[in-house]
Order: C-alpha cells, then sequence, then structure tokens
C-alpha cells in the first residue's frame, strides 16, 4: 500500500517563490537566482513528504507561475503571438504569463471551483503538439538522486482538452490526436525516471459533452500502447465521478484516485466499478481545507478498499492536491491554541496520510490518537457551538426574507424620498487605497498609532473622499473604504466565529497569495462594524450615502469554513449577522445599503444538477440580509462579474432594489440577458473598467449607457464604474469619474 499526495504547495513556508518572482519581474533577480530559489524549494519539500514517510514525492507540481501553462509549453500549444520572439526560454514562459507592452497575457480564470486561477491554454487551427518533459525529466531524475522516489504530475490530457479555449475557428476535438501524441512523447521521456505518473482528470467530476468519452478513450489507448514502464495514476477530484465512473474504470490506467471528501459516498460504487488490475488511490485527507482529518472513519474506508481489492491494490493520499492548503500549522504561534489544535495544513497532512497507510498495516500510529482527543474537543467546544445562534436560526421564517411591498412600489416610494435624477451616478464603494493609507492601517495594527488617533486619521480620508465626490457631483456617496484591508477580513474581524492565521497563505495566481480567514464556530455579530464611519460620512454631506457591507455568500466562499455543518447553514449564521448590521444602519438613518456579493457566481457547484439549490440557498440568505427594511430603505447589491446568462432570475429573486454588475469590457452585451419584464430591479451597468488606469471618454461612455438603454428602461439605469476603485489612483480616478458625470448628463439631456 503506497501513500502520497496530490500534490504539495508551492510557494514556501515564507513565501520565497512569492518573493522571488517578483524581484525577478523588477529586474533585481536574474534567472539564475530564481532558478536557484525554486530549486531549493522543490527540494525542500521532496524532503517534507518524504521525511512524512510518504511513498512518493511529488514533481511537476512545484511551478513558476501555473501547473496548466506548464503543461501547455509541454506539448507545445504556445499561441502564435507568444511564438517567433527573440528571446526563449522563462521570458517568454512570463510573457504568456503576464503579457507585455505589445502583447496581451493568455487569460487566466478559476481552477474548478477554487480560488486558485489557471492560465486558459489556446487552441489554434495551426496549434501543432510537440511533447517535450526535459525539465520534469530532469526534476525526476534530481529526486531519485537524492534518493526520493518521484512520482512526476501533470494535467491529463481530457482536462486539458476541456479548459482550453478554441481559437481562431479551432475545434478542440480536432486535437486530440495531436495531443495524443505529445503526451506519449512526454510519457517516453519519463519512463526510466519514475515508474508512476499521475495525470490530474479533474475535470471527470464535471459534466461532460458527448465527445470527451471517446476522445478520452482514444488518448489514454495510444498512452497504454505506446509506453509500458510507466503506470499511470489517473487522479480525479473536486468532487464524484458519477456518470463518468464508468469511463474513468474504462481507461487503461494503473490506478483510479477519487477524491472521498468532495466526493464521498462514491466509494462502493468505485470500488464495484474498478477492473481487476486497477488500483485506487483513496483521497482521505481534505486537499482544500484547514482541519484534522477523522482518522478512524477514513481507516474505515480504507478498510472497505482493502477488503474489496487486497492490500496491493490500495494507496491512500489526499483528496487533491495540497496547493490549496497552507503550509504548516506549527507556524501558527499567535492562534488560539484549542483552535490551532482542530487544524491540519500541508504538512500535517501529509503526516495523516502516513498514519492512514500505518493503520492499515497494523500499527497503531499515535496521530490516531491525538486526532481523536482533538476532533472530540473540538465536537463538544462551547466556542464551537452558541446555542443563541441555534436559536435564531430555528426562528427565521419566509416574513423575515420578504420586502413589505414589490421592487416597482418601493421603486415609487424611494424616488420620492431621495430625489435622484435620470440615471443617478455612483461608484461602487472603495476609493483608491494609497500607499498612506496602507501604511496607516499597518502602523495602527502593529499598535504604534492609538485607536483615537487612527479613527481620526481615517475620518480624514473619508472626508476627503466625500469631498472630491460632492465636486465631482456625484448622486449618491460612498465612504471610500479607507478602514478596510479587506472586503472579507474585515468583517471577519469583527464577528464571532472567525479566526485569522499569520502564514496560512494559499496561491491565489502566480505570486499571489491569499490568506483567507478561518470559520471554525457559530457566527454572530458582537456590536455594529460600519455604523460610526458611515454615520460620519453620512453627516458631511445632504446627498444620500450608500452603507456598504459584504454579503454572506461571498463572506463564506473566500473563507476556510468548518466541515462540520453545511455550507449553507453557516452562510445562514452569516445572513443573520449582516442583518443586524443593515438593521443598524437603517436605524441610524442610512438609507441606501449595499450588499456586496462578489463571489455569488464563483460558489456555484461544478455540476448542473447542484446549482438550483446552491442558488435558492445562496439567495436565500441575501434576502435574509435585506428583506427586514423598510420600503423607502434602497438596498444595492454588486456583483463583479459578466457572466450572468444562467442566472439572472437568481439575481432578480435576491430582490434587491439596484443591482451593479460589471459591465463595459462585454460593451454591454451582457445585458441582453438582463430582460426588463423578468429583471425587475434598477441596474447599473459598469461603464469603465476599474482594472487598469485608461481614462475612459466621455463619449465612449455616453456610447455606452446608450447601448444600455436598448435594454433597461430609462428610469431604472443607474451610471457607476465596472467595480470598486481601490487598486487606482486618485489623478485617473477623478478623471474618470468626471467623464462618467457628464456623460450622465448629456444622457439625461438627450431624454
Ligand atoms: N465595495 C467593494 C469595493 O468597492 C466591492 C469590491 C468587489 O466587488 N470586489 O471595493
Ligand atoms: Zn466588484
Amino acid at each position: 500500500m503506497n501513500a502520497h499526495v496530490i500534490g504539495f504547495p508551492r510557494m514556501g513556508a515564507a513565501r520565497e517563490l512569492k518573493w522571488a518572482l517578483e524581484r525577478h519581474w523588477r529586474g533585481e533577480l536574474d534567472e539564475g537566482g530564481l532558478m536557484a530559489v525554486s530549486s531549493e524549494l522543490k527540494e525542500r519539500h521532496w524532503a517534507v513528504q518524504a521525511g512524512a514517510g510518504l511513498d512518493f514525492v511529488c514533481v511537476g507540481d512545484h511551478s513558476l507561475y501555473d501547473h496548466v501553462l506548464d503543461a501547455a509549453v509541454m506539448v507545445g500549444a504556445v499561441p502564435q503571438r507568444f511564438r517567433n520572439r527573440e528571446c526563449g526560454g522563462l521570458a517568454a514562459y512570463f510573457r504568456m504569463a503576464r503579457g507585455d507592452a505589445d502583447t496581451p497575457a493568455m487569460t487566466m480564470t478559476k481552477w474548478f471551483d477554487s480560488n486558485y486561477h489557471y492560465i486558459v491554454p489556446e487552441l489554434e487551427s495551426a496549434t501543432i503538439f510537440t511533447g517535450r518533459a526535459e525539465a520534469l525529466r530532469r526534476d525526476a531524475a534530481r529526486a531519485a538522486a537524492l534518493g526520493f522516489r518521484p512520482k512526476p504530475v501533470l494535467v491529463g490530457p481530457l482536462t486539458f482538452l476541456m479548459l482550453a479555449r478554441e481559437t481562431g475557428g479551432a475545434s478542440r476535438w480536432d486535437h486530440v490526436a495531436g495531443l495524443a501524441e505529445a503526451y506519449c512523447r512526454i510519457l517516453g521521456e519519463l519512463s526510466g525516471v519514475a515508474s508512476w505518473v499521475q495525470l490530474d482528470e479533474p475535470a471527470l467530476c464535471l459534466d461532460l459533452p458527448p465527445q470527451a468519452a471517446e476522445a478520452a478513450q482514444y488518448v489514454y489507448g495510444e498512452l497504454a500502447r505506446s509506453c509500458d514502464g510507466v503506470d499511470i495514476l489517473l487522479a480525479t477530484y473536486f468532487g464524484q465521478l458519477r456518470e463518468n465512473l464508468d469511463l474513468a474504470a474504462s481507461l487503461p490506467v494503473a490506478a483510479l484516485h477519487l477524491d472521498l471528501v468532495r466526493g464521498s459516498g462514491q466509494l462502493d460504487e468505485a470500488l464495484r466499478a474498478v477492473p481487476e488490475g486497477m488500483g485506487v488511490s483513496l483521497g482521505l485527507v481534505d486537499g482544500r481545507n484547514v482541519w484534522r482529518t477523522d482518522l478512524d472513519a477514513a481507516a474505515r474506508a480504507v478498510d472497505e478498499a482493502r477488503n474489496a481489492l487486497g492490500e496491493d491494490r490500495v494507496m491512500v493520499a489526499t483528496s487533491c492536491s495540497l496547493l490549496h492548503s497552507p503550509m504548516d500549522v506549527e507556524q501558527e504561534t499567535s492562534l488560539d491554541p484549542e483552535i490551532r489544535r482542530w487544524m491540519a495544513f500541508a504538512v500535517q497532512k501529509c503526516a495523516e496520510v502516513v498514519a492512514l497507510k500505518g493503520f492499515a498495516r497494523g500499527e497503531s500510529p499515535a496521530l490516531f490518537a491525538e486526532n481523536r482527543e482533538a476532533l472530540a474537543e473540538r465536537r463538544g467546544s462551547v466556542r464551537v457551538h452558541d446555542p443563541a445562534v441555534a436559536g435564531r436560526l430555528l426562528s427565521v421564517d419566509e416574513t423575515m426574507l420578504t420586502r413589505k411591498s414589490p421592487v416597482a412600489h418601493r421603486a415609487v416610494v424611494q424616488r420620492e424620498r431621495f430625489g435622484l435624477p435620470l440615471f443617478p451616478t455612483t461608484t461602487i464603494g472603495s476609493f483608491p487605497q494609497t500607499p498612506e493609507i496602507r501604511k496607516t492601517r499597518l502602523a495602527h495594527r502593529r499598535g504604534e498609532i492609538s485607536e483615537t488617533d487612527y479613527a481620526d486619521w481615517i475620518r480624514g480620508r473619508i472626508a476627503e473622499a466625500v469631498a472630491q465626490q460632492e465636486a465631482l457631483d456625484i448622486d449618491v456617496l460612498v465612504h471610500g473604504e479607507p478602514e478596510r484591508n479587506d472586503m472579507v477580513e474585515y468583517f471577519g474581524q469583527m464577528l464571532n466565529g472567525f479566526c485569522f492565521t499569520e502564514n496560512g497563505w494559499v496561491q491565489s495566481y502566480g505570486s499571489r497569495c491569499v490568506k483567507p480567514p478561518v470559520i471554525y464556530g457559530d457566527v454572530s455579530r458582537p456590536g455594529p462594524m460600519t455604523v460610526d464611519w458611515i454615520t460620519y460620512a453620512q453627516s458631511l454631506t445632504d446627498r444620500p450615502m450608500k452603507g456598504m457591507l459584504t454579503g454572506p455568500v461571498t463572506i463564506l466562499c473566500w473563507s476556510f469554513v468548518r466541515d462540520d455543518i453545511p455550507r449553507g447553514e453557516i452562510c445562514r449564521q452569516l445572513a443573520l449577522a449582516v442583518r443586524d448590521e443593515v438593521t443598524d444602519l437603517e436605524a441610524a438613518g442610512v438609507g441606501i445599503i449595499q450588499v456586496d456579493e462578489a463571489a455569488l457566481r464563483e460558489g456555484m457547484p461544478l455540476r448542473q444538477d447542484e446549482r438550483e439549490a446552491y442558488l435558492r440557498w445562496a439567495v436565500d440568505s441575501f434576502r435574509l440580509v435585506t428583506g427586514g427594511v423598510a420600503d423607502e430603505t434602497q438596498i444595492h447589491s454588486h456583483m463583479c462579474y459578466s457572466d450572468f446568462n444562467s442566472i439572472v432570475q437568481w439575481i432578480g429573486a435576491m430582490d434587491a432594489d439596484v443591482v451593479s454588475i460589471e459591465a463595459s469590457r462585454s460593451g454591454m452585451r451582457l445585458l441582453d440577458a438582463f430582460d426588463a419584464r423578468e429583471f425587475p430591479a434598477a441596474i447599473g451597468p459598469g461603464v469603465y473598467d476599474i482594472h487598469s488606469p485608461r481614462v475612459p471618454g466621455e463619449d465612449e461612455i455616453l456610447d455606452l449607457l446608450r447601448r444600455a438603454l436598448r435594454v433597461v428602461p430609462a428610469e431604472r439605469l443607474w451610471v457607476n464604474p465596472d467595480c470598486g476603485l481601490k487598486t487606482r489612483a486618485w489623478p485617473e480616478t477623478l478623471a474618470a469619474l468626471e467623464n462618467m458625470v457628464a456623460a450622465a448628463r448629456r444622457l439625461r439631456q438627450e431624454q
């Protein structure tokens, strides 16, 4: 029985890779220096895996930017616009990832439903696959020379094909044969340095198009035919295989890896489905979360598999790559020790996998007793269970979710109250987070500035933002969010049930890492979180001031969450806490309240038939936040993405009064989905992209607004940027908003 992990974090315990990459990009560290850091990290991480007692070390899971981009380079799928450029090598690699002055980068998108982003491979009609694995081969040889047993890991051909974007009329299915050849060459190069190769096929946990089965059968058939000498581990994760189980079991591979955390419940069926001679790798240790494994339960699954298949055909593993898990809980010296004891990060998860193997062989690893104790403590802890929260949840009923009158009626009442012009102008919340703001917040966090001095200083920034907006003649103002480091962390820090790690970083993309808050217990709000800032901002102006909150779904999606109750229930707890804030803001006279749900869409389950249940509780959570306000209180929501096609009715069902969305990059085309009869709320399609410092012209904005008017009735159209302005600097912000206000004014005159 082999013990292994599906992949290991890349960045290093002190995020060494991040710092080295950024120094390299700034020209402060040459290629040799960067490669030295990278090699050192690989070796260190192999040593961690082997030191824990795992039978393999992963090779190829490390990447200087992204493992999907690495796979694209390996198979030779380099888009035309990046070919034939003078310098090859690393510079060319980073140009694909990040673009340069002449060439836009390849696009980036979320890796399944994780918060990791990969570079989307491009398939052109002219793509000619090659298939070279020198670097991977070299790494495997190096690991072997150091005495480790390397298991090269790469994105599998089906997943590569499914994730790639077809450009210039190419069809992914025309590339199956070429891709098969490339993978055969790669595996050929690896035979001799490794006995196992792991091909990651999380795509097998998706709803697949009909062509996929044939493509997979063909490619894996070719691989089996051309390369003996390497055993293929087909790694599936992020869900159950379901109807793709038969396909997976039919492929000529040596072993099939199952995610038994996200895809729990599929073991029996899988054990029955795998043919004689195919092994099974049991993904029992959660690669996506921070909690200790219930080793007793996991050991029962190992037993079951061993009884069904025999010990030789069973491996134990993490559910998916540990890329999504922080590095080492031992680094968390300031975390509450009680809560820390419940956690396991990548290093600890390696030990858990090894303990499971030990147990199966009749040993009694000490970790079992330790985990059992920690889990029992956690289950019974008063820190986790708050009867008051449970009681409140029980009292939630449909009336709490429902505004008094329908949106059309509220619009009339609100028009009366606020007297806003046609096409009201507003912004999404944040204003530039200048280096000065960040410095001051940090100094405050370190205790170098007193509470009162800090509050005074922040009030100064709010006053500035208000004055700027009045000078610009914006209709509905915001306070600018200078007190917030991050739209989720800010709220988490003021809620019960949250804790924060010091080093719990996970890679988001490239050199960027995020440190998600951890929700360990029942969530409640001890006191107001934003009321002082917002009422101060309101006191400075006669114009309406928008209160600014982060919604429950977004807080949930961007945190590590407890695994002992369903996500929907955690979301409802968060909703009650944010609802309390809405109540307080309304009582303090704040007439317009925005509840951002930036992550509503990204929280969607991967499988079509699981989406409705998710959307139901997600939308109900939003309604629980906002359902209690009076008709004359105007509820806004903001969502920063543009792919709404399948969820417009659900956004309507949130029953907000005004919804702002990202729209400029699609040239307002996405509004077509918002049929005015089906979508009764007012809508603020973003009129310019805030991701670049480019200042949009007045005519350009006017043009977009005119286009929006073809879909949105005039009395329901708002004017705002695509998203918050925190990443921008003041000069371009003022110039862009000035043009935006001017465009709105001209549009009014045209009516
Ligand atoms: N109110 C937030 C801001 O303006 C919204 C950010 C977001 O949607 N990502 O920064
Ligand atoms: Zn946004």
